[in-house]
């Protein structure tokens, strides 16, 4: 028995594939993807599935079926399937990485239901042309956050890959996880990860570096009919328009970033989704303390390219990267530059919007930007709280408090410190706050309810994620379960759930997987 899935493969099928069949490491030339399949698992299991996509897949009880796990687990293949890996190269941390590619994941298989089409892919299952000095496997600890992490990011509203199914291998992997040479065996595991497509930025790049402008038309040309139909067919002007499609993706992905306090960890192009998906959860991390200079990466704890508040600069850089991919279709380098002219004006404005709306303010003053600016200070002067804060300040509206300090004290780490010249700074802002809102029109019933909209109550902080590791490790997938159920709503009130609305515990303030992570995963 296999599943009834509705597969209809289109990247295998429309664009050129490495002739090369043998699963050995490899500079790949002229090609989008190599054919390689799944390594078995010598014991799997299934720890969860995603009923939200098990069912957009089209499958129904499918979930504790042998020919699910069969599948998912990278033992058996779809019928009149050809697993393969995508070839890509990448910027990372700022220099160009030549040659990247899945080194560790493996698309099984692309279908279509519900008039929408998904690319499955399993992240874990093996090695393949592109893996270079590593094995092709992944962790239960990163495969746990990756799943979680994915399907709470698209409860949020956040453009996401999604995560159908986690599943335990049986084979022991070892991993340096501090980088210092003590390597552990730790549990494997497989991620069933979905998309519409797992096109990168880098994926244009590595083509635009062999200087083969054949494939990469065919790709451009691939990519505009199958994900970007609506701008018609391919042309110079075209291949304009759908950069700039990616620029708007883009920036409202890292918009969203911003809004909930995501912090991705390692934005290099080959990690940047062509669809302006967020993708590939390696190191990431939950801003806590409310800091732009955050970055939960370890392996980047030095120049912090990747921290919080660069975010939105970083994708600019990664867009200059693919207008230099997508140049050689162009020919001009004109209609690139303006369109990154546009979303550098255009990013400036989505943010302060953004941040707008976590206050409530609806109308527009020509101040603004001075008083977002103000509450960005004022917010860094001592740990707070990003989440709490938001929250409680939505509710110092409805108190209709005149201590709105008090009503947010919540929210700060050390409340001690919130004297002085730091409670000082506070009341300025909270009297200004209080000013702007006489210029709303909206009644505070209705501003409560749009702040509790877009600020969420409950996200996967990092201490959290690490308490649902740490019990996984033992067997125990209760947190795990939790988790992924208190995610599903993570603006709505769960008075059940309250012990999530709490701030990061002081035993995770400096533990390893709770406020740093490295990418060894
Ligand atoms: P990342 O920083 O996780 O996005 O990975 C960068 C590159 O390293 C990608 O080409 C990955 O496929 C590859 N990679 C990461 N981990 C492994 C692994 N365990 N085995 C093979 N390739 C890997
Ligand atoms: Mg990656």
């Amino acid at each position: 028995m296999t599943l009834k899935l509705n597969i209809k493969n289109k990247f295998n099928v429309q664009l050129p594939a490495d002739p090369v069949l043998e699963n050995s490491r490899r500079q790949v030339k002229n090609a989008c993807f190599s054919f390689v399949v799944p390594k078995r698992p010598s014991n799997p299991s299934l720890i969860h599935a995603s009923p939200e996509m098990v069912d957009a897949i089209g499958l129904t009880s499918a979930m504790e079926s042998k020919a699910f796990l069969d599948i998912f687990s990278g033992s058996e293949l779809l019928p009149n399937t050809r697993p393969y890996a995508m070839c890509y190269g990448g910027h990372q941390f700022g220099n160009w990485a030549g040659q990247l590619g899945d080194g560790r994941a493996i698309n099984l298989a692309e279908i279509e239901h519900q008039e929408k089409n998904w690319a499955l892919q399993l992240k874990g299952a093996g090695e393949t042309p592109y893996s270079r000095t590593a094995d092709g496997l992944a962790v239960l600890r990163s495969s746990i956050r990756e799943y979680l992490c994915s399907e709470a990011m698209f409860h949020l509203g956040v453009p996401t890959t999604r995560a159908l199914s986690l599943v335990l291998s049986g084979d022991q992997v070892l991993r340096d996880v501090l980088y210092n040479g003590n390597p552990t065996f730790e549990k494997g595991a497989i991620v069933c990860r979905a998309a519409p497509s797992f096109l990168r930025f880098g994926n244009f790049e590595i083509l635009a570096a062999q200087q083969d402008v054949k494939t990469l038309k065919k790709l451009a040309d691939y990519t505009i009919q199958n994900h970007f139909a609506h701008l018609g067919s391919p042309s110079k002007e075209v291949y304009a328009k759908f950069f700039k499609e990616v620029t708007v993706k883009s920036m409202e992905m890292v918009i969203h970033w911003q809004r909930v306090g995501f912090v991705h960890g390692v934005m290099n192009t080959d990690n940047m989704s062509i669809l302006g998906l967020t993708i590939d959860y390696g190191p990431y991390g939950w801003l806590e303390d409310y800091d732009h200079g955050w970055t939960p990466n370890t392996t980047d704890s030095t120049h912090k390219r990747y921290r919080y508040g660069t975010q939105p600069q970083i994708v600019l850089w990664n867009l200059l990267k693919l207008a230099n991919a997508l140049y050689p279709l162009i020919e001009e380098a004109e209609p690139l530059q303006s369109i990154l002219a546009e979303y550098q004006a255009a990013v400036k404005v989505a943010y302060l919007e953004m941040m707008k709306s976590k206050l409530g303010l609806f109308t527009s003053d020509t101040e603004d930007h001075l008083f977002i600016e103000k509450l960005e200070n004022v917010l860094q002067l001592s740990e707070i709280d990003m989440t709490i804060f938001f929250r409680k300040l939505a509710a110092s509206n409805v108190s209709n408090t005149t201590d709105r300090l008090g009503t947010v004290s919540e929210a700060f780490y050390k409340a001690r410190e919130i004297k002085g010249e730091i409670a000082d700074a506070w009341k300025v802002w909270f009297s200004k706050y209080d000013q702007r809102l006489k210029k709303e029109t909206k009644s505070t019933k209705e501003r409560v309810a749009y702040m509790n909209s877009v600020n969420p109550k409950y996200v996967l902080r990092n201490y959290m994620a690490q308490l649902a590791i740490d019990a996984a490790d033992k067997g125990d997938y209760s947190v795990l379960d939790d988790l992924f159920e208190l995610l599903k709503n993570p603006y709505g009130e769960q008075p059940k759930n309250e012990k999530w609305f709490v701030k990061r515990p002081d035993w995770a303030r400096n533990k390893i997987g709770c406020s740093m992570l490295s990418c060894s995963s």
